[in-house]
């Protein structure tokens, strides 16, 4: 690294949009010869990336904001807490600048303001997949911005604006260069996948000689043959995923699918306006699982939202127990400043109460994620090594994204030294609630 290129720091907090934003940025900064500090002390500026969904996360990001400021000076603001220039200078009335969320050219123009960029053509070796704050082995492939949907607990739409599709090609050529440069995984998100490209009309655009629709179905299946996993996150269950389930079964797309229905009490799935919403989702999961038994499903559901009664708690109870999801998370409701779901005039469920409902679902969950978890003793599964020393490797089969889900821990190495993004097949001898343990066999 030359000294007199100019550095800059990030902090990257929240999910993996705002990483993936993250990552953009820093792309092109290094593009224009910036070098990145992994220190406050060598920065020339800092960037902080910040995640205003819950009460709790904004609390995070302004407490980031201030260590920056503390440990370096110069602070540029960015992400979903920027929408709320007011709330970060009223804490941190120093930061030099804040924009809010995806405003990747503000953030490199704000940048250039505080360090103005010096133009080394030798130096700016940007990789073709642009630089990555995941392992080399997996990456973030953002399909759209924003969402359509209108969720009453939710003020991302507020945040990120609607939903803004990015063409097929390009999605196609980030994730072609990304298994180019080593990627074994891809991850796709946005905030609602299975709309991908309805704002844009499904337009087509040519991808290797051919036409390809800006559709969800299709756009799996061209991702599907580029030699790399790919794993669909953020899935709502309209009516045309149910295309998706046989590429699943083909092995052309892992067969896992991340949908975050919330709820199932109908009546507090209408005051939370879900998307999908569908009755009968219970008889597609058992359709899904017909055409493709290795599906594992994971979800994410809410505890105490308001209005919720005991009833609707105990039909979201019996509901988990027919369904037999793999991998569940829970949260418990929390009233986020700007979400409709405060002012619907529903009575607000006692914090004591929300806790109690919460234990009682992840125990339930518990349970039915350990049965489902001992059906895979005995099998041989495939892996993706994650990290490894000489004994032992730490890898994830197709029903384990990472970070959220649960590892595979893989023993008999013998002499052979595996390494991450090695992929191979190990013989499972024992399971937990999240977790596998096996020995290698190829
Ligand atoms: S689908 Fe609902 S919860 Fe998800 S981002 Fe859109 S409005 Fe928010």
């Amino acid at each position: 690294m030359s000294k007199s290129q100019p550095r800059v720091g990030i902090v990257s907090l929240g999910c993996p949009k705002a990483l993936v934003d993250s990552e953009r940025i820093l792309t092109q900064l290094r593009a224009e010869g910036y070098a990145i500090s992994d220190s406050y002390a060598g920065a020339d500026v800092v960037i902080v990336n910040t995640c205003g969904f819950l009460d709790s996360a904004r609390t995070e990001s302004l407490e980031a904001i201030g260590e920056a400021l503390n440990k370096n000076g110069k602070v540029i603001v960015t992400g979903c807490l920027g929408a709320t220039p007011e709330l970060i200078r009223g804490e941190h009335p120093n930061v030099l600048a804040i924009t809010g969320p995806q405003q990747y050219e503000t953030v490199v123009d704000a940048v250039h303001n505080v360090v103005p960029p010096k133009h080394d053509p030798f130096m700016d070796l940007v990789p073709p997949a642009g630089l990555k704050l995941t392992p080399r082995h997996y990456a973030y492939l953002k399909i759209s911005e924003g969402c359509n949907n209108r969720c009453t607990f939710c003020i991302i739409p507020s945040l990120r604006g609607d939903l803004a599709s990015r063409p097929a090609r390009d999605v196609l050529i980030e994730a072609e260069n990304l298994v180019k440069s080593g990627v074994r995984e891809l991850l796709v998100i946005s905030q609602d996948t299975s709309a991908y490209g309805v704002d844009i009309k499904y337009a087509e655009s040519k991808y290797q000689g051919r036409m390809v629709k800006a559709k969800f179905l299709d756009l799996a299946r061209e991702l599907g043959q580029l030699g790399a996993w790919t794993r669909l996150h953020y899935v709502y269950p309209y009516p045309h995923v149910d295309d998706v389930i046989p590429l699943m079964a083909e092995g052309l797309v892992l067969p896992y699918l991340d949908i975050p229905f919330q709820h199932a009490s109908p009546k507090i799935l209408k005051a939370m306006k879900r998307p999908g919403n569908q009755e009968k989702v219970l008889e597609r999961i058992k359709k899904w699982r017909n055409i493709c038994p290795d599906l594992t499903i994971r979800s994410t559901f809410i505890v105490g939202f308001p209005g919720e009664t005991e009833d609707d708690f105990n039909y979201m109870l019996d509901w988990l127990e027919e369904a037999e999801l793999d991998r569940v998370g829970c949260f418990k409701y929390e009233p986020v400043d700007g979400a409709r779901a405060n002012d619907l005039g529903l009575e607000q469920v006692d914090e004591d109460e929300k806790h109690d409902r919460w234990d009682r679902f992840m125990e339930t969950q518990r349970a039915i994620s350990e049965q489902r978890m001992q059906r895979k003793v005995g099998r041989t599964l495939d892996v993706l090594i994650d990290e490894a020393d000489k004994s032992q490797a730490i890898g994830r089969s197709s029903a384990d994204a990472p970070e959220i889900d649960g590892q595979v821990f893989v023993g008999n190495l013998g002499r052979k030294r595996l390494k991450a993004g090695d992929m191979v097949k190990v013989k499972i001898t024992r399971a937990e609630d999240y977790d596998l343990w096996g020995d290698l066999v190829g």
